[in-house]
């Protein structure tokens, strides 16, 4: 694979393994196992296996290993392990390399799901972890210890959309010699390339913006050939979280596609933050790539554009929000998000529902918060849409 491709090449080409069929498109190697010419080959294969040696889809497969090598080669990573899920993935990258009075810091501002592995998993192993505001360096700087073995964040946090200053924090952790991990899904593959910018991990969960489409589940860990190959890979094949083969298929189809989308619904999250800015309806509108965002250079500095989702907060609490979401045509109330059809999210009542309401109100989540995903509908249809629904409110 060539180095000096730009990452739209890479998206399409990068990490390709052609059968001897030739075949243009990727094939889904959809087997479990492999078979063996004799049992020597089998005895070497235990011992060690070449790149194109596979032993058992849990431990590779060559469909996942060209998804593996193709968002490696977009992240600038030396290696990657493809996961059931995004989460398979946060879980995977962390319990893999920690162990029992191991010291963690995290960002308070955190999806559900790795907030629960943080404070409940994790814990209960005999990790110990501190909670901070990502956005305050001095919070990082006191919770940061000389024994502090991981520092784990979303640069851009859901729902929110805080940024968190990748270098500077990967500055103070890496002071004391601990390793960076960055959920990096809001800013997506293609805006921001969180290795160069200090982090040592960097996560994605491939249901969002890879698969693009809203099909499949599934997740990526990528960091250094040492880590992926010495710590997680032993973890997550022994304990089974692996990508499926078809699920492969369908990530490097998106894959090739993903720029496109991503960049047409970055254009279209601008606009629409333009366009609903200042509507009487509206507290305020979130969109880490819009001037009006306090972290609007920091954003910028980071990424590429803004991402794909913003957030607006509804002056008149929880009933206005729901006639809001009632009144919407073409985006749907769902909860994904990076999916082609623009999806909204009520966080209070559903993603972060079972939050305490001290803990809502510390992290943003007001009654009037609406999460909008923007797909790659026309731009147009979606400003008249979201106009039209706020208007009724
Ligand atoms: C969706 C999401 C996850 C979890 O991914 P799944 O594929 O749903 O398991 C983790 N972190 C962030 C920031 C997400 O948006």
């Amino acid at each position: 694979m060539s180095t000096k491709w730009n990452p739209r090449t890479t998206a399409v080409h990068g990490g390709t393994r052609r059968s001897q069929y030739g075949e243009l498109s990727e094939a889904i190697f959809l087997t479990q196992g492999f078979a063996y010419d004799s049992a020597e080959q089998a005895e070497a294969r235990f011992i060690a296996s070449g790149e194109d040696e596979f032993i058992y889809a849990r431990y590779g497969n060559p469909t996942v290993r060209m998804f593996e090598d193709r968002i490696a080669a977009l992240e600038g990573a030396e290696a990657g392990f493809a996961t059931a899920s995004g989460m398979a993935a946060v879980s995977g990258a962390l319990t893999s390399m920690l162990r029992a009075g191991d010291h963690v810091v995290a960002a308070r501002a955190l999806f559900g799901s790795c907030l629960y592995v943080l404070e409940d998993i994790l814990r209960r192993y005999g990790v110990e972890v501190d909670l901070v505001d990502g956005t305050d360096l001095d919070q990082w700087r006191a919770a940061i210890r000389p024994d502090t073995r991981v520092v784990f964040f979303e640069s851009v946090s859901n729902p929110t959309l805080e940024v968190i200053d990748i270098p500077a924090v990967s500055d103070l952790a890496h002071a004391v010699g601990a390793q960076v991990v960055v959920d990096n899904v809001f800013a997506t593959p293609v805006f921001s390339r969180a290795m160069e910018q200090g982090a040592d991990v960097v996560i994605y969960s491939a249901t969002k913006h890879i698969d693009g489409q809203g099909r499949t589940l599934g997740g990526v860990i990528l960091g250094s050939r040492d880590y992926i190959r010495k710590t997680v890979e032993p973890y997550m094949k022994h304990t089974g979280g692996s990508m499926s083969p078809f699920t492969a298929w369908v990530m490097l189809k998106g894959l090739e596609t993903m720029s496109l989308r991503v960049n047409a619904q970055a254009d279209s999250a601008l606009a629409l933050t333009e366009a609903l800015t200042g509507h009487a309806a509206l507290r305020r509108v979130i969109y880490p790539g819009h001037p009006s965002h306090s972290q609007n250079a920091l954003a910028l500095r980071q990424m590429a554009k803004g991402g794909t989702v913003l957030s607006i907060d509804i002056t008149d609490g929880k009933d206005a929000a729901f006639r809001f979401l009632n009144a919407l045509e073409v985006a749907h109330i769902s909860n994904n998000l990076g999916d082609a059809k623009t999806i909204v999210t009520h966080p209070a009542t559903t993603t972060h529902q079972r939050l305490p309401d001290a803990q809502k109100e510390l992290l943003g989540i007001t009654p009037g918060l609406v999460r909008i995903s923007v797909g790659i509908e026309d731009t147009a249809d979606l400003i008249a849409d979201f106009t039209g629904a706020l208007n009724a409110v």
